[in-house]
């Protein structure tokens, strides 16, 4: 989402003359997008902030911008902190980012003379902001609010615009993407409405909630070979008792019969998982390795539990470290080999991959693939898998 945000400021810069340049001493300004869900990402975002302090006093007319959730949660401490901060934008402001630029009156020292930033492969389209969940470790409602859709024809018109800018994969972003409903069009009318609009050969949402995948959705979707089938689907815990504590809005089984059916319409399923909330017991955490094997996921991301300032769970007795340190290491040699074991079971199987590069691309499933002939990047190929190793499937082509 950050990316698409980023993608979104960026282009309000660049309606105002700017471009985009990697060396920081020709830039006028640095735009800095953040994110608080773990406090070390907010923590790296600060730090930086403060060593551009004697970049903006070599030439007093540079502009520092701080934009997304950190500057969202930390606010105007932030301008008090560092006095020398320019633009201070909220994740809840983004829509507002160009007025906020032209009430700042800062354009470019010159004309445009770098290389504005190239639009990829992969569309990123914002579908939704905010959460009206309310886990109880997550600052996210409190950053970005409750959720608001945006209409499907306001929608599928930058999809148009993106496809026609060449974009081939559309990824469609929402915190909660598949509760998407603008009152007209549900979730799964709008991935086949997407995937009809002309040059988009895929379509991809991140980051869904288990709840949502309903029969109904898999029904409407299960038809349509452009809809990929990777899905990227927090489980957070396998114990049900924390997973109440975290007010995840499901238990443990109602997450397996979820993932099971999205298995049955040929989904990977990718997930992420938190060692050591603070009521986690030694026999919850076995829970959850126990989800590992049960669930069958293709890959997974485990993080130790991250108080975040305000949530319900940052008023719980933390854990000790040392606990943490352990149960991360044991889920992690856990997780070591699943991609290993979901890239092998491809061999022998027929993908159709997004070609990326010339010999390289991604099947619906999210396997990165090499083809031994060449192909015009954007196309989309359908090969053999010969053979796989840890990282890579091998076509015979
Ligand atoms: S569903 Fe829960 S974890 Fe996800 S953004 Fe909303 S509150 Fe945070």
């Amino acid at each position: 989402m950050n990316l698409a945000d980023s993608e979104e400021m960026f282009a309000q810069l660049a309606a105002r003359g700017f471009c985009a340049t990697e060396n920081l001493e020709e830039a006028d300004a640095v735009l800095i997008n953040t994110c608080t869900v773990r406090d070390h990402a907010e923590h790296r975002a600060v730090s930086f902030l403060g060593r551009l302090g004697s970049w903006k006093k070599e030439k007093p007319n540079r502009r520092i911008i701080f934009t997304g959730c950190a500057a969202q949660r930390l606010g105007k401490q932030l301008k008090k902190q560092f006095p020398f901060l320019d633009i201070l934008s909220g994740a809840k402001e983004i829509e507002q980012f160009g007025d906020t630029l032209d009430q700042s009156g800062f354009f470019p020292s010159q004309g445009p003379q770098g290389e504005p930033l190239q639009p990829g492969l992969t569309g990123y389209v914002t579908i939704m902001r905010g959460c009206n969940f309310a886990c109880t470790y997550c600052i996210v409602p409190t950053v970005r609010g409750p959720i608001k859709c945006l209409s499907h024809e306001h929608i599928l018109e930058e999809v148009r615009h993106k496809a026609a800018n060449g974009a081939k994969e559309i990824m469609l972003l929402g915190q909660t993407v598949n509760a998407y409903t603008d009152g007209a069009v549900s979730f799964a009318d709008l991935l086949n409405k997407t995937s009809e609009i002309p040059g988009v050969q895929r379509v991809r949402f991140t980051s869904p909630h288990p709840i949502y995948f309903t029969p109904a959705f898999l029904n409407a979707i299960k038809d349509n070979p452009k809809i990929a089938r990777h899905v990227h689907l927090p489980s957070q815990s396998g114990s049900s008792k924390v997973l109440a504590e975290m007010k995840r809005g499901y238990t443990r089984e109602i997450l397996l019969e979820k993932i099971q059916a999205l298995k049955e319409v040929g989904f990977q399923i990718s997930t992420d998982l938190i060692v050591g909330f603070p009521t986690e017991t030694e026999e919850d955490f076995a829970q959850t390795l126990s989800l590992v094997d049960a669930a069958g996921f293709s890959t997974a991301y485990c993080y130790k539990y991250s108080p975040r300032p305000g949530t319900p769970a940052a008023q719980m007795k933390l854990l000790n470290q040392n606990i943490l340190e352990q149960r991360l290491d044991i889920l992690l040699n856990k997780v070591r080999g699943l991609a290993q074991a979901a890239y092998q079971a491809q061999v022998g199987t027929v993908q159709e991959v997004l070609m990326e590069s010339q010999t390289k691309g991604r099947s619906s499933g999210s396997f990165w693939v090499k083809t031994r002939k060449t192909y015009s990047v954007g196309s989309v190929v359908r090969v053999e898998i010969e053979k796989a190793d840890e990282t890579l499937l091998f076509a015979r082509d």
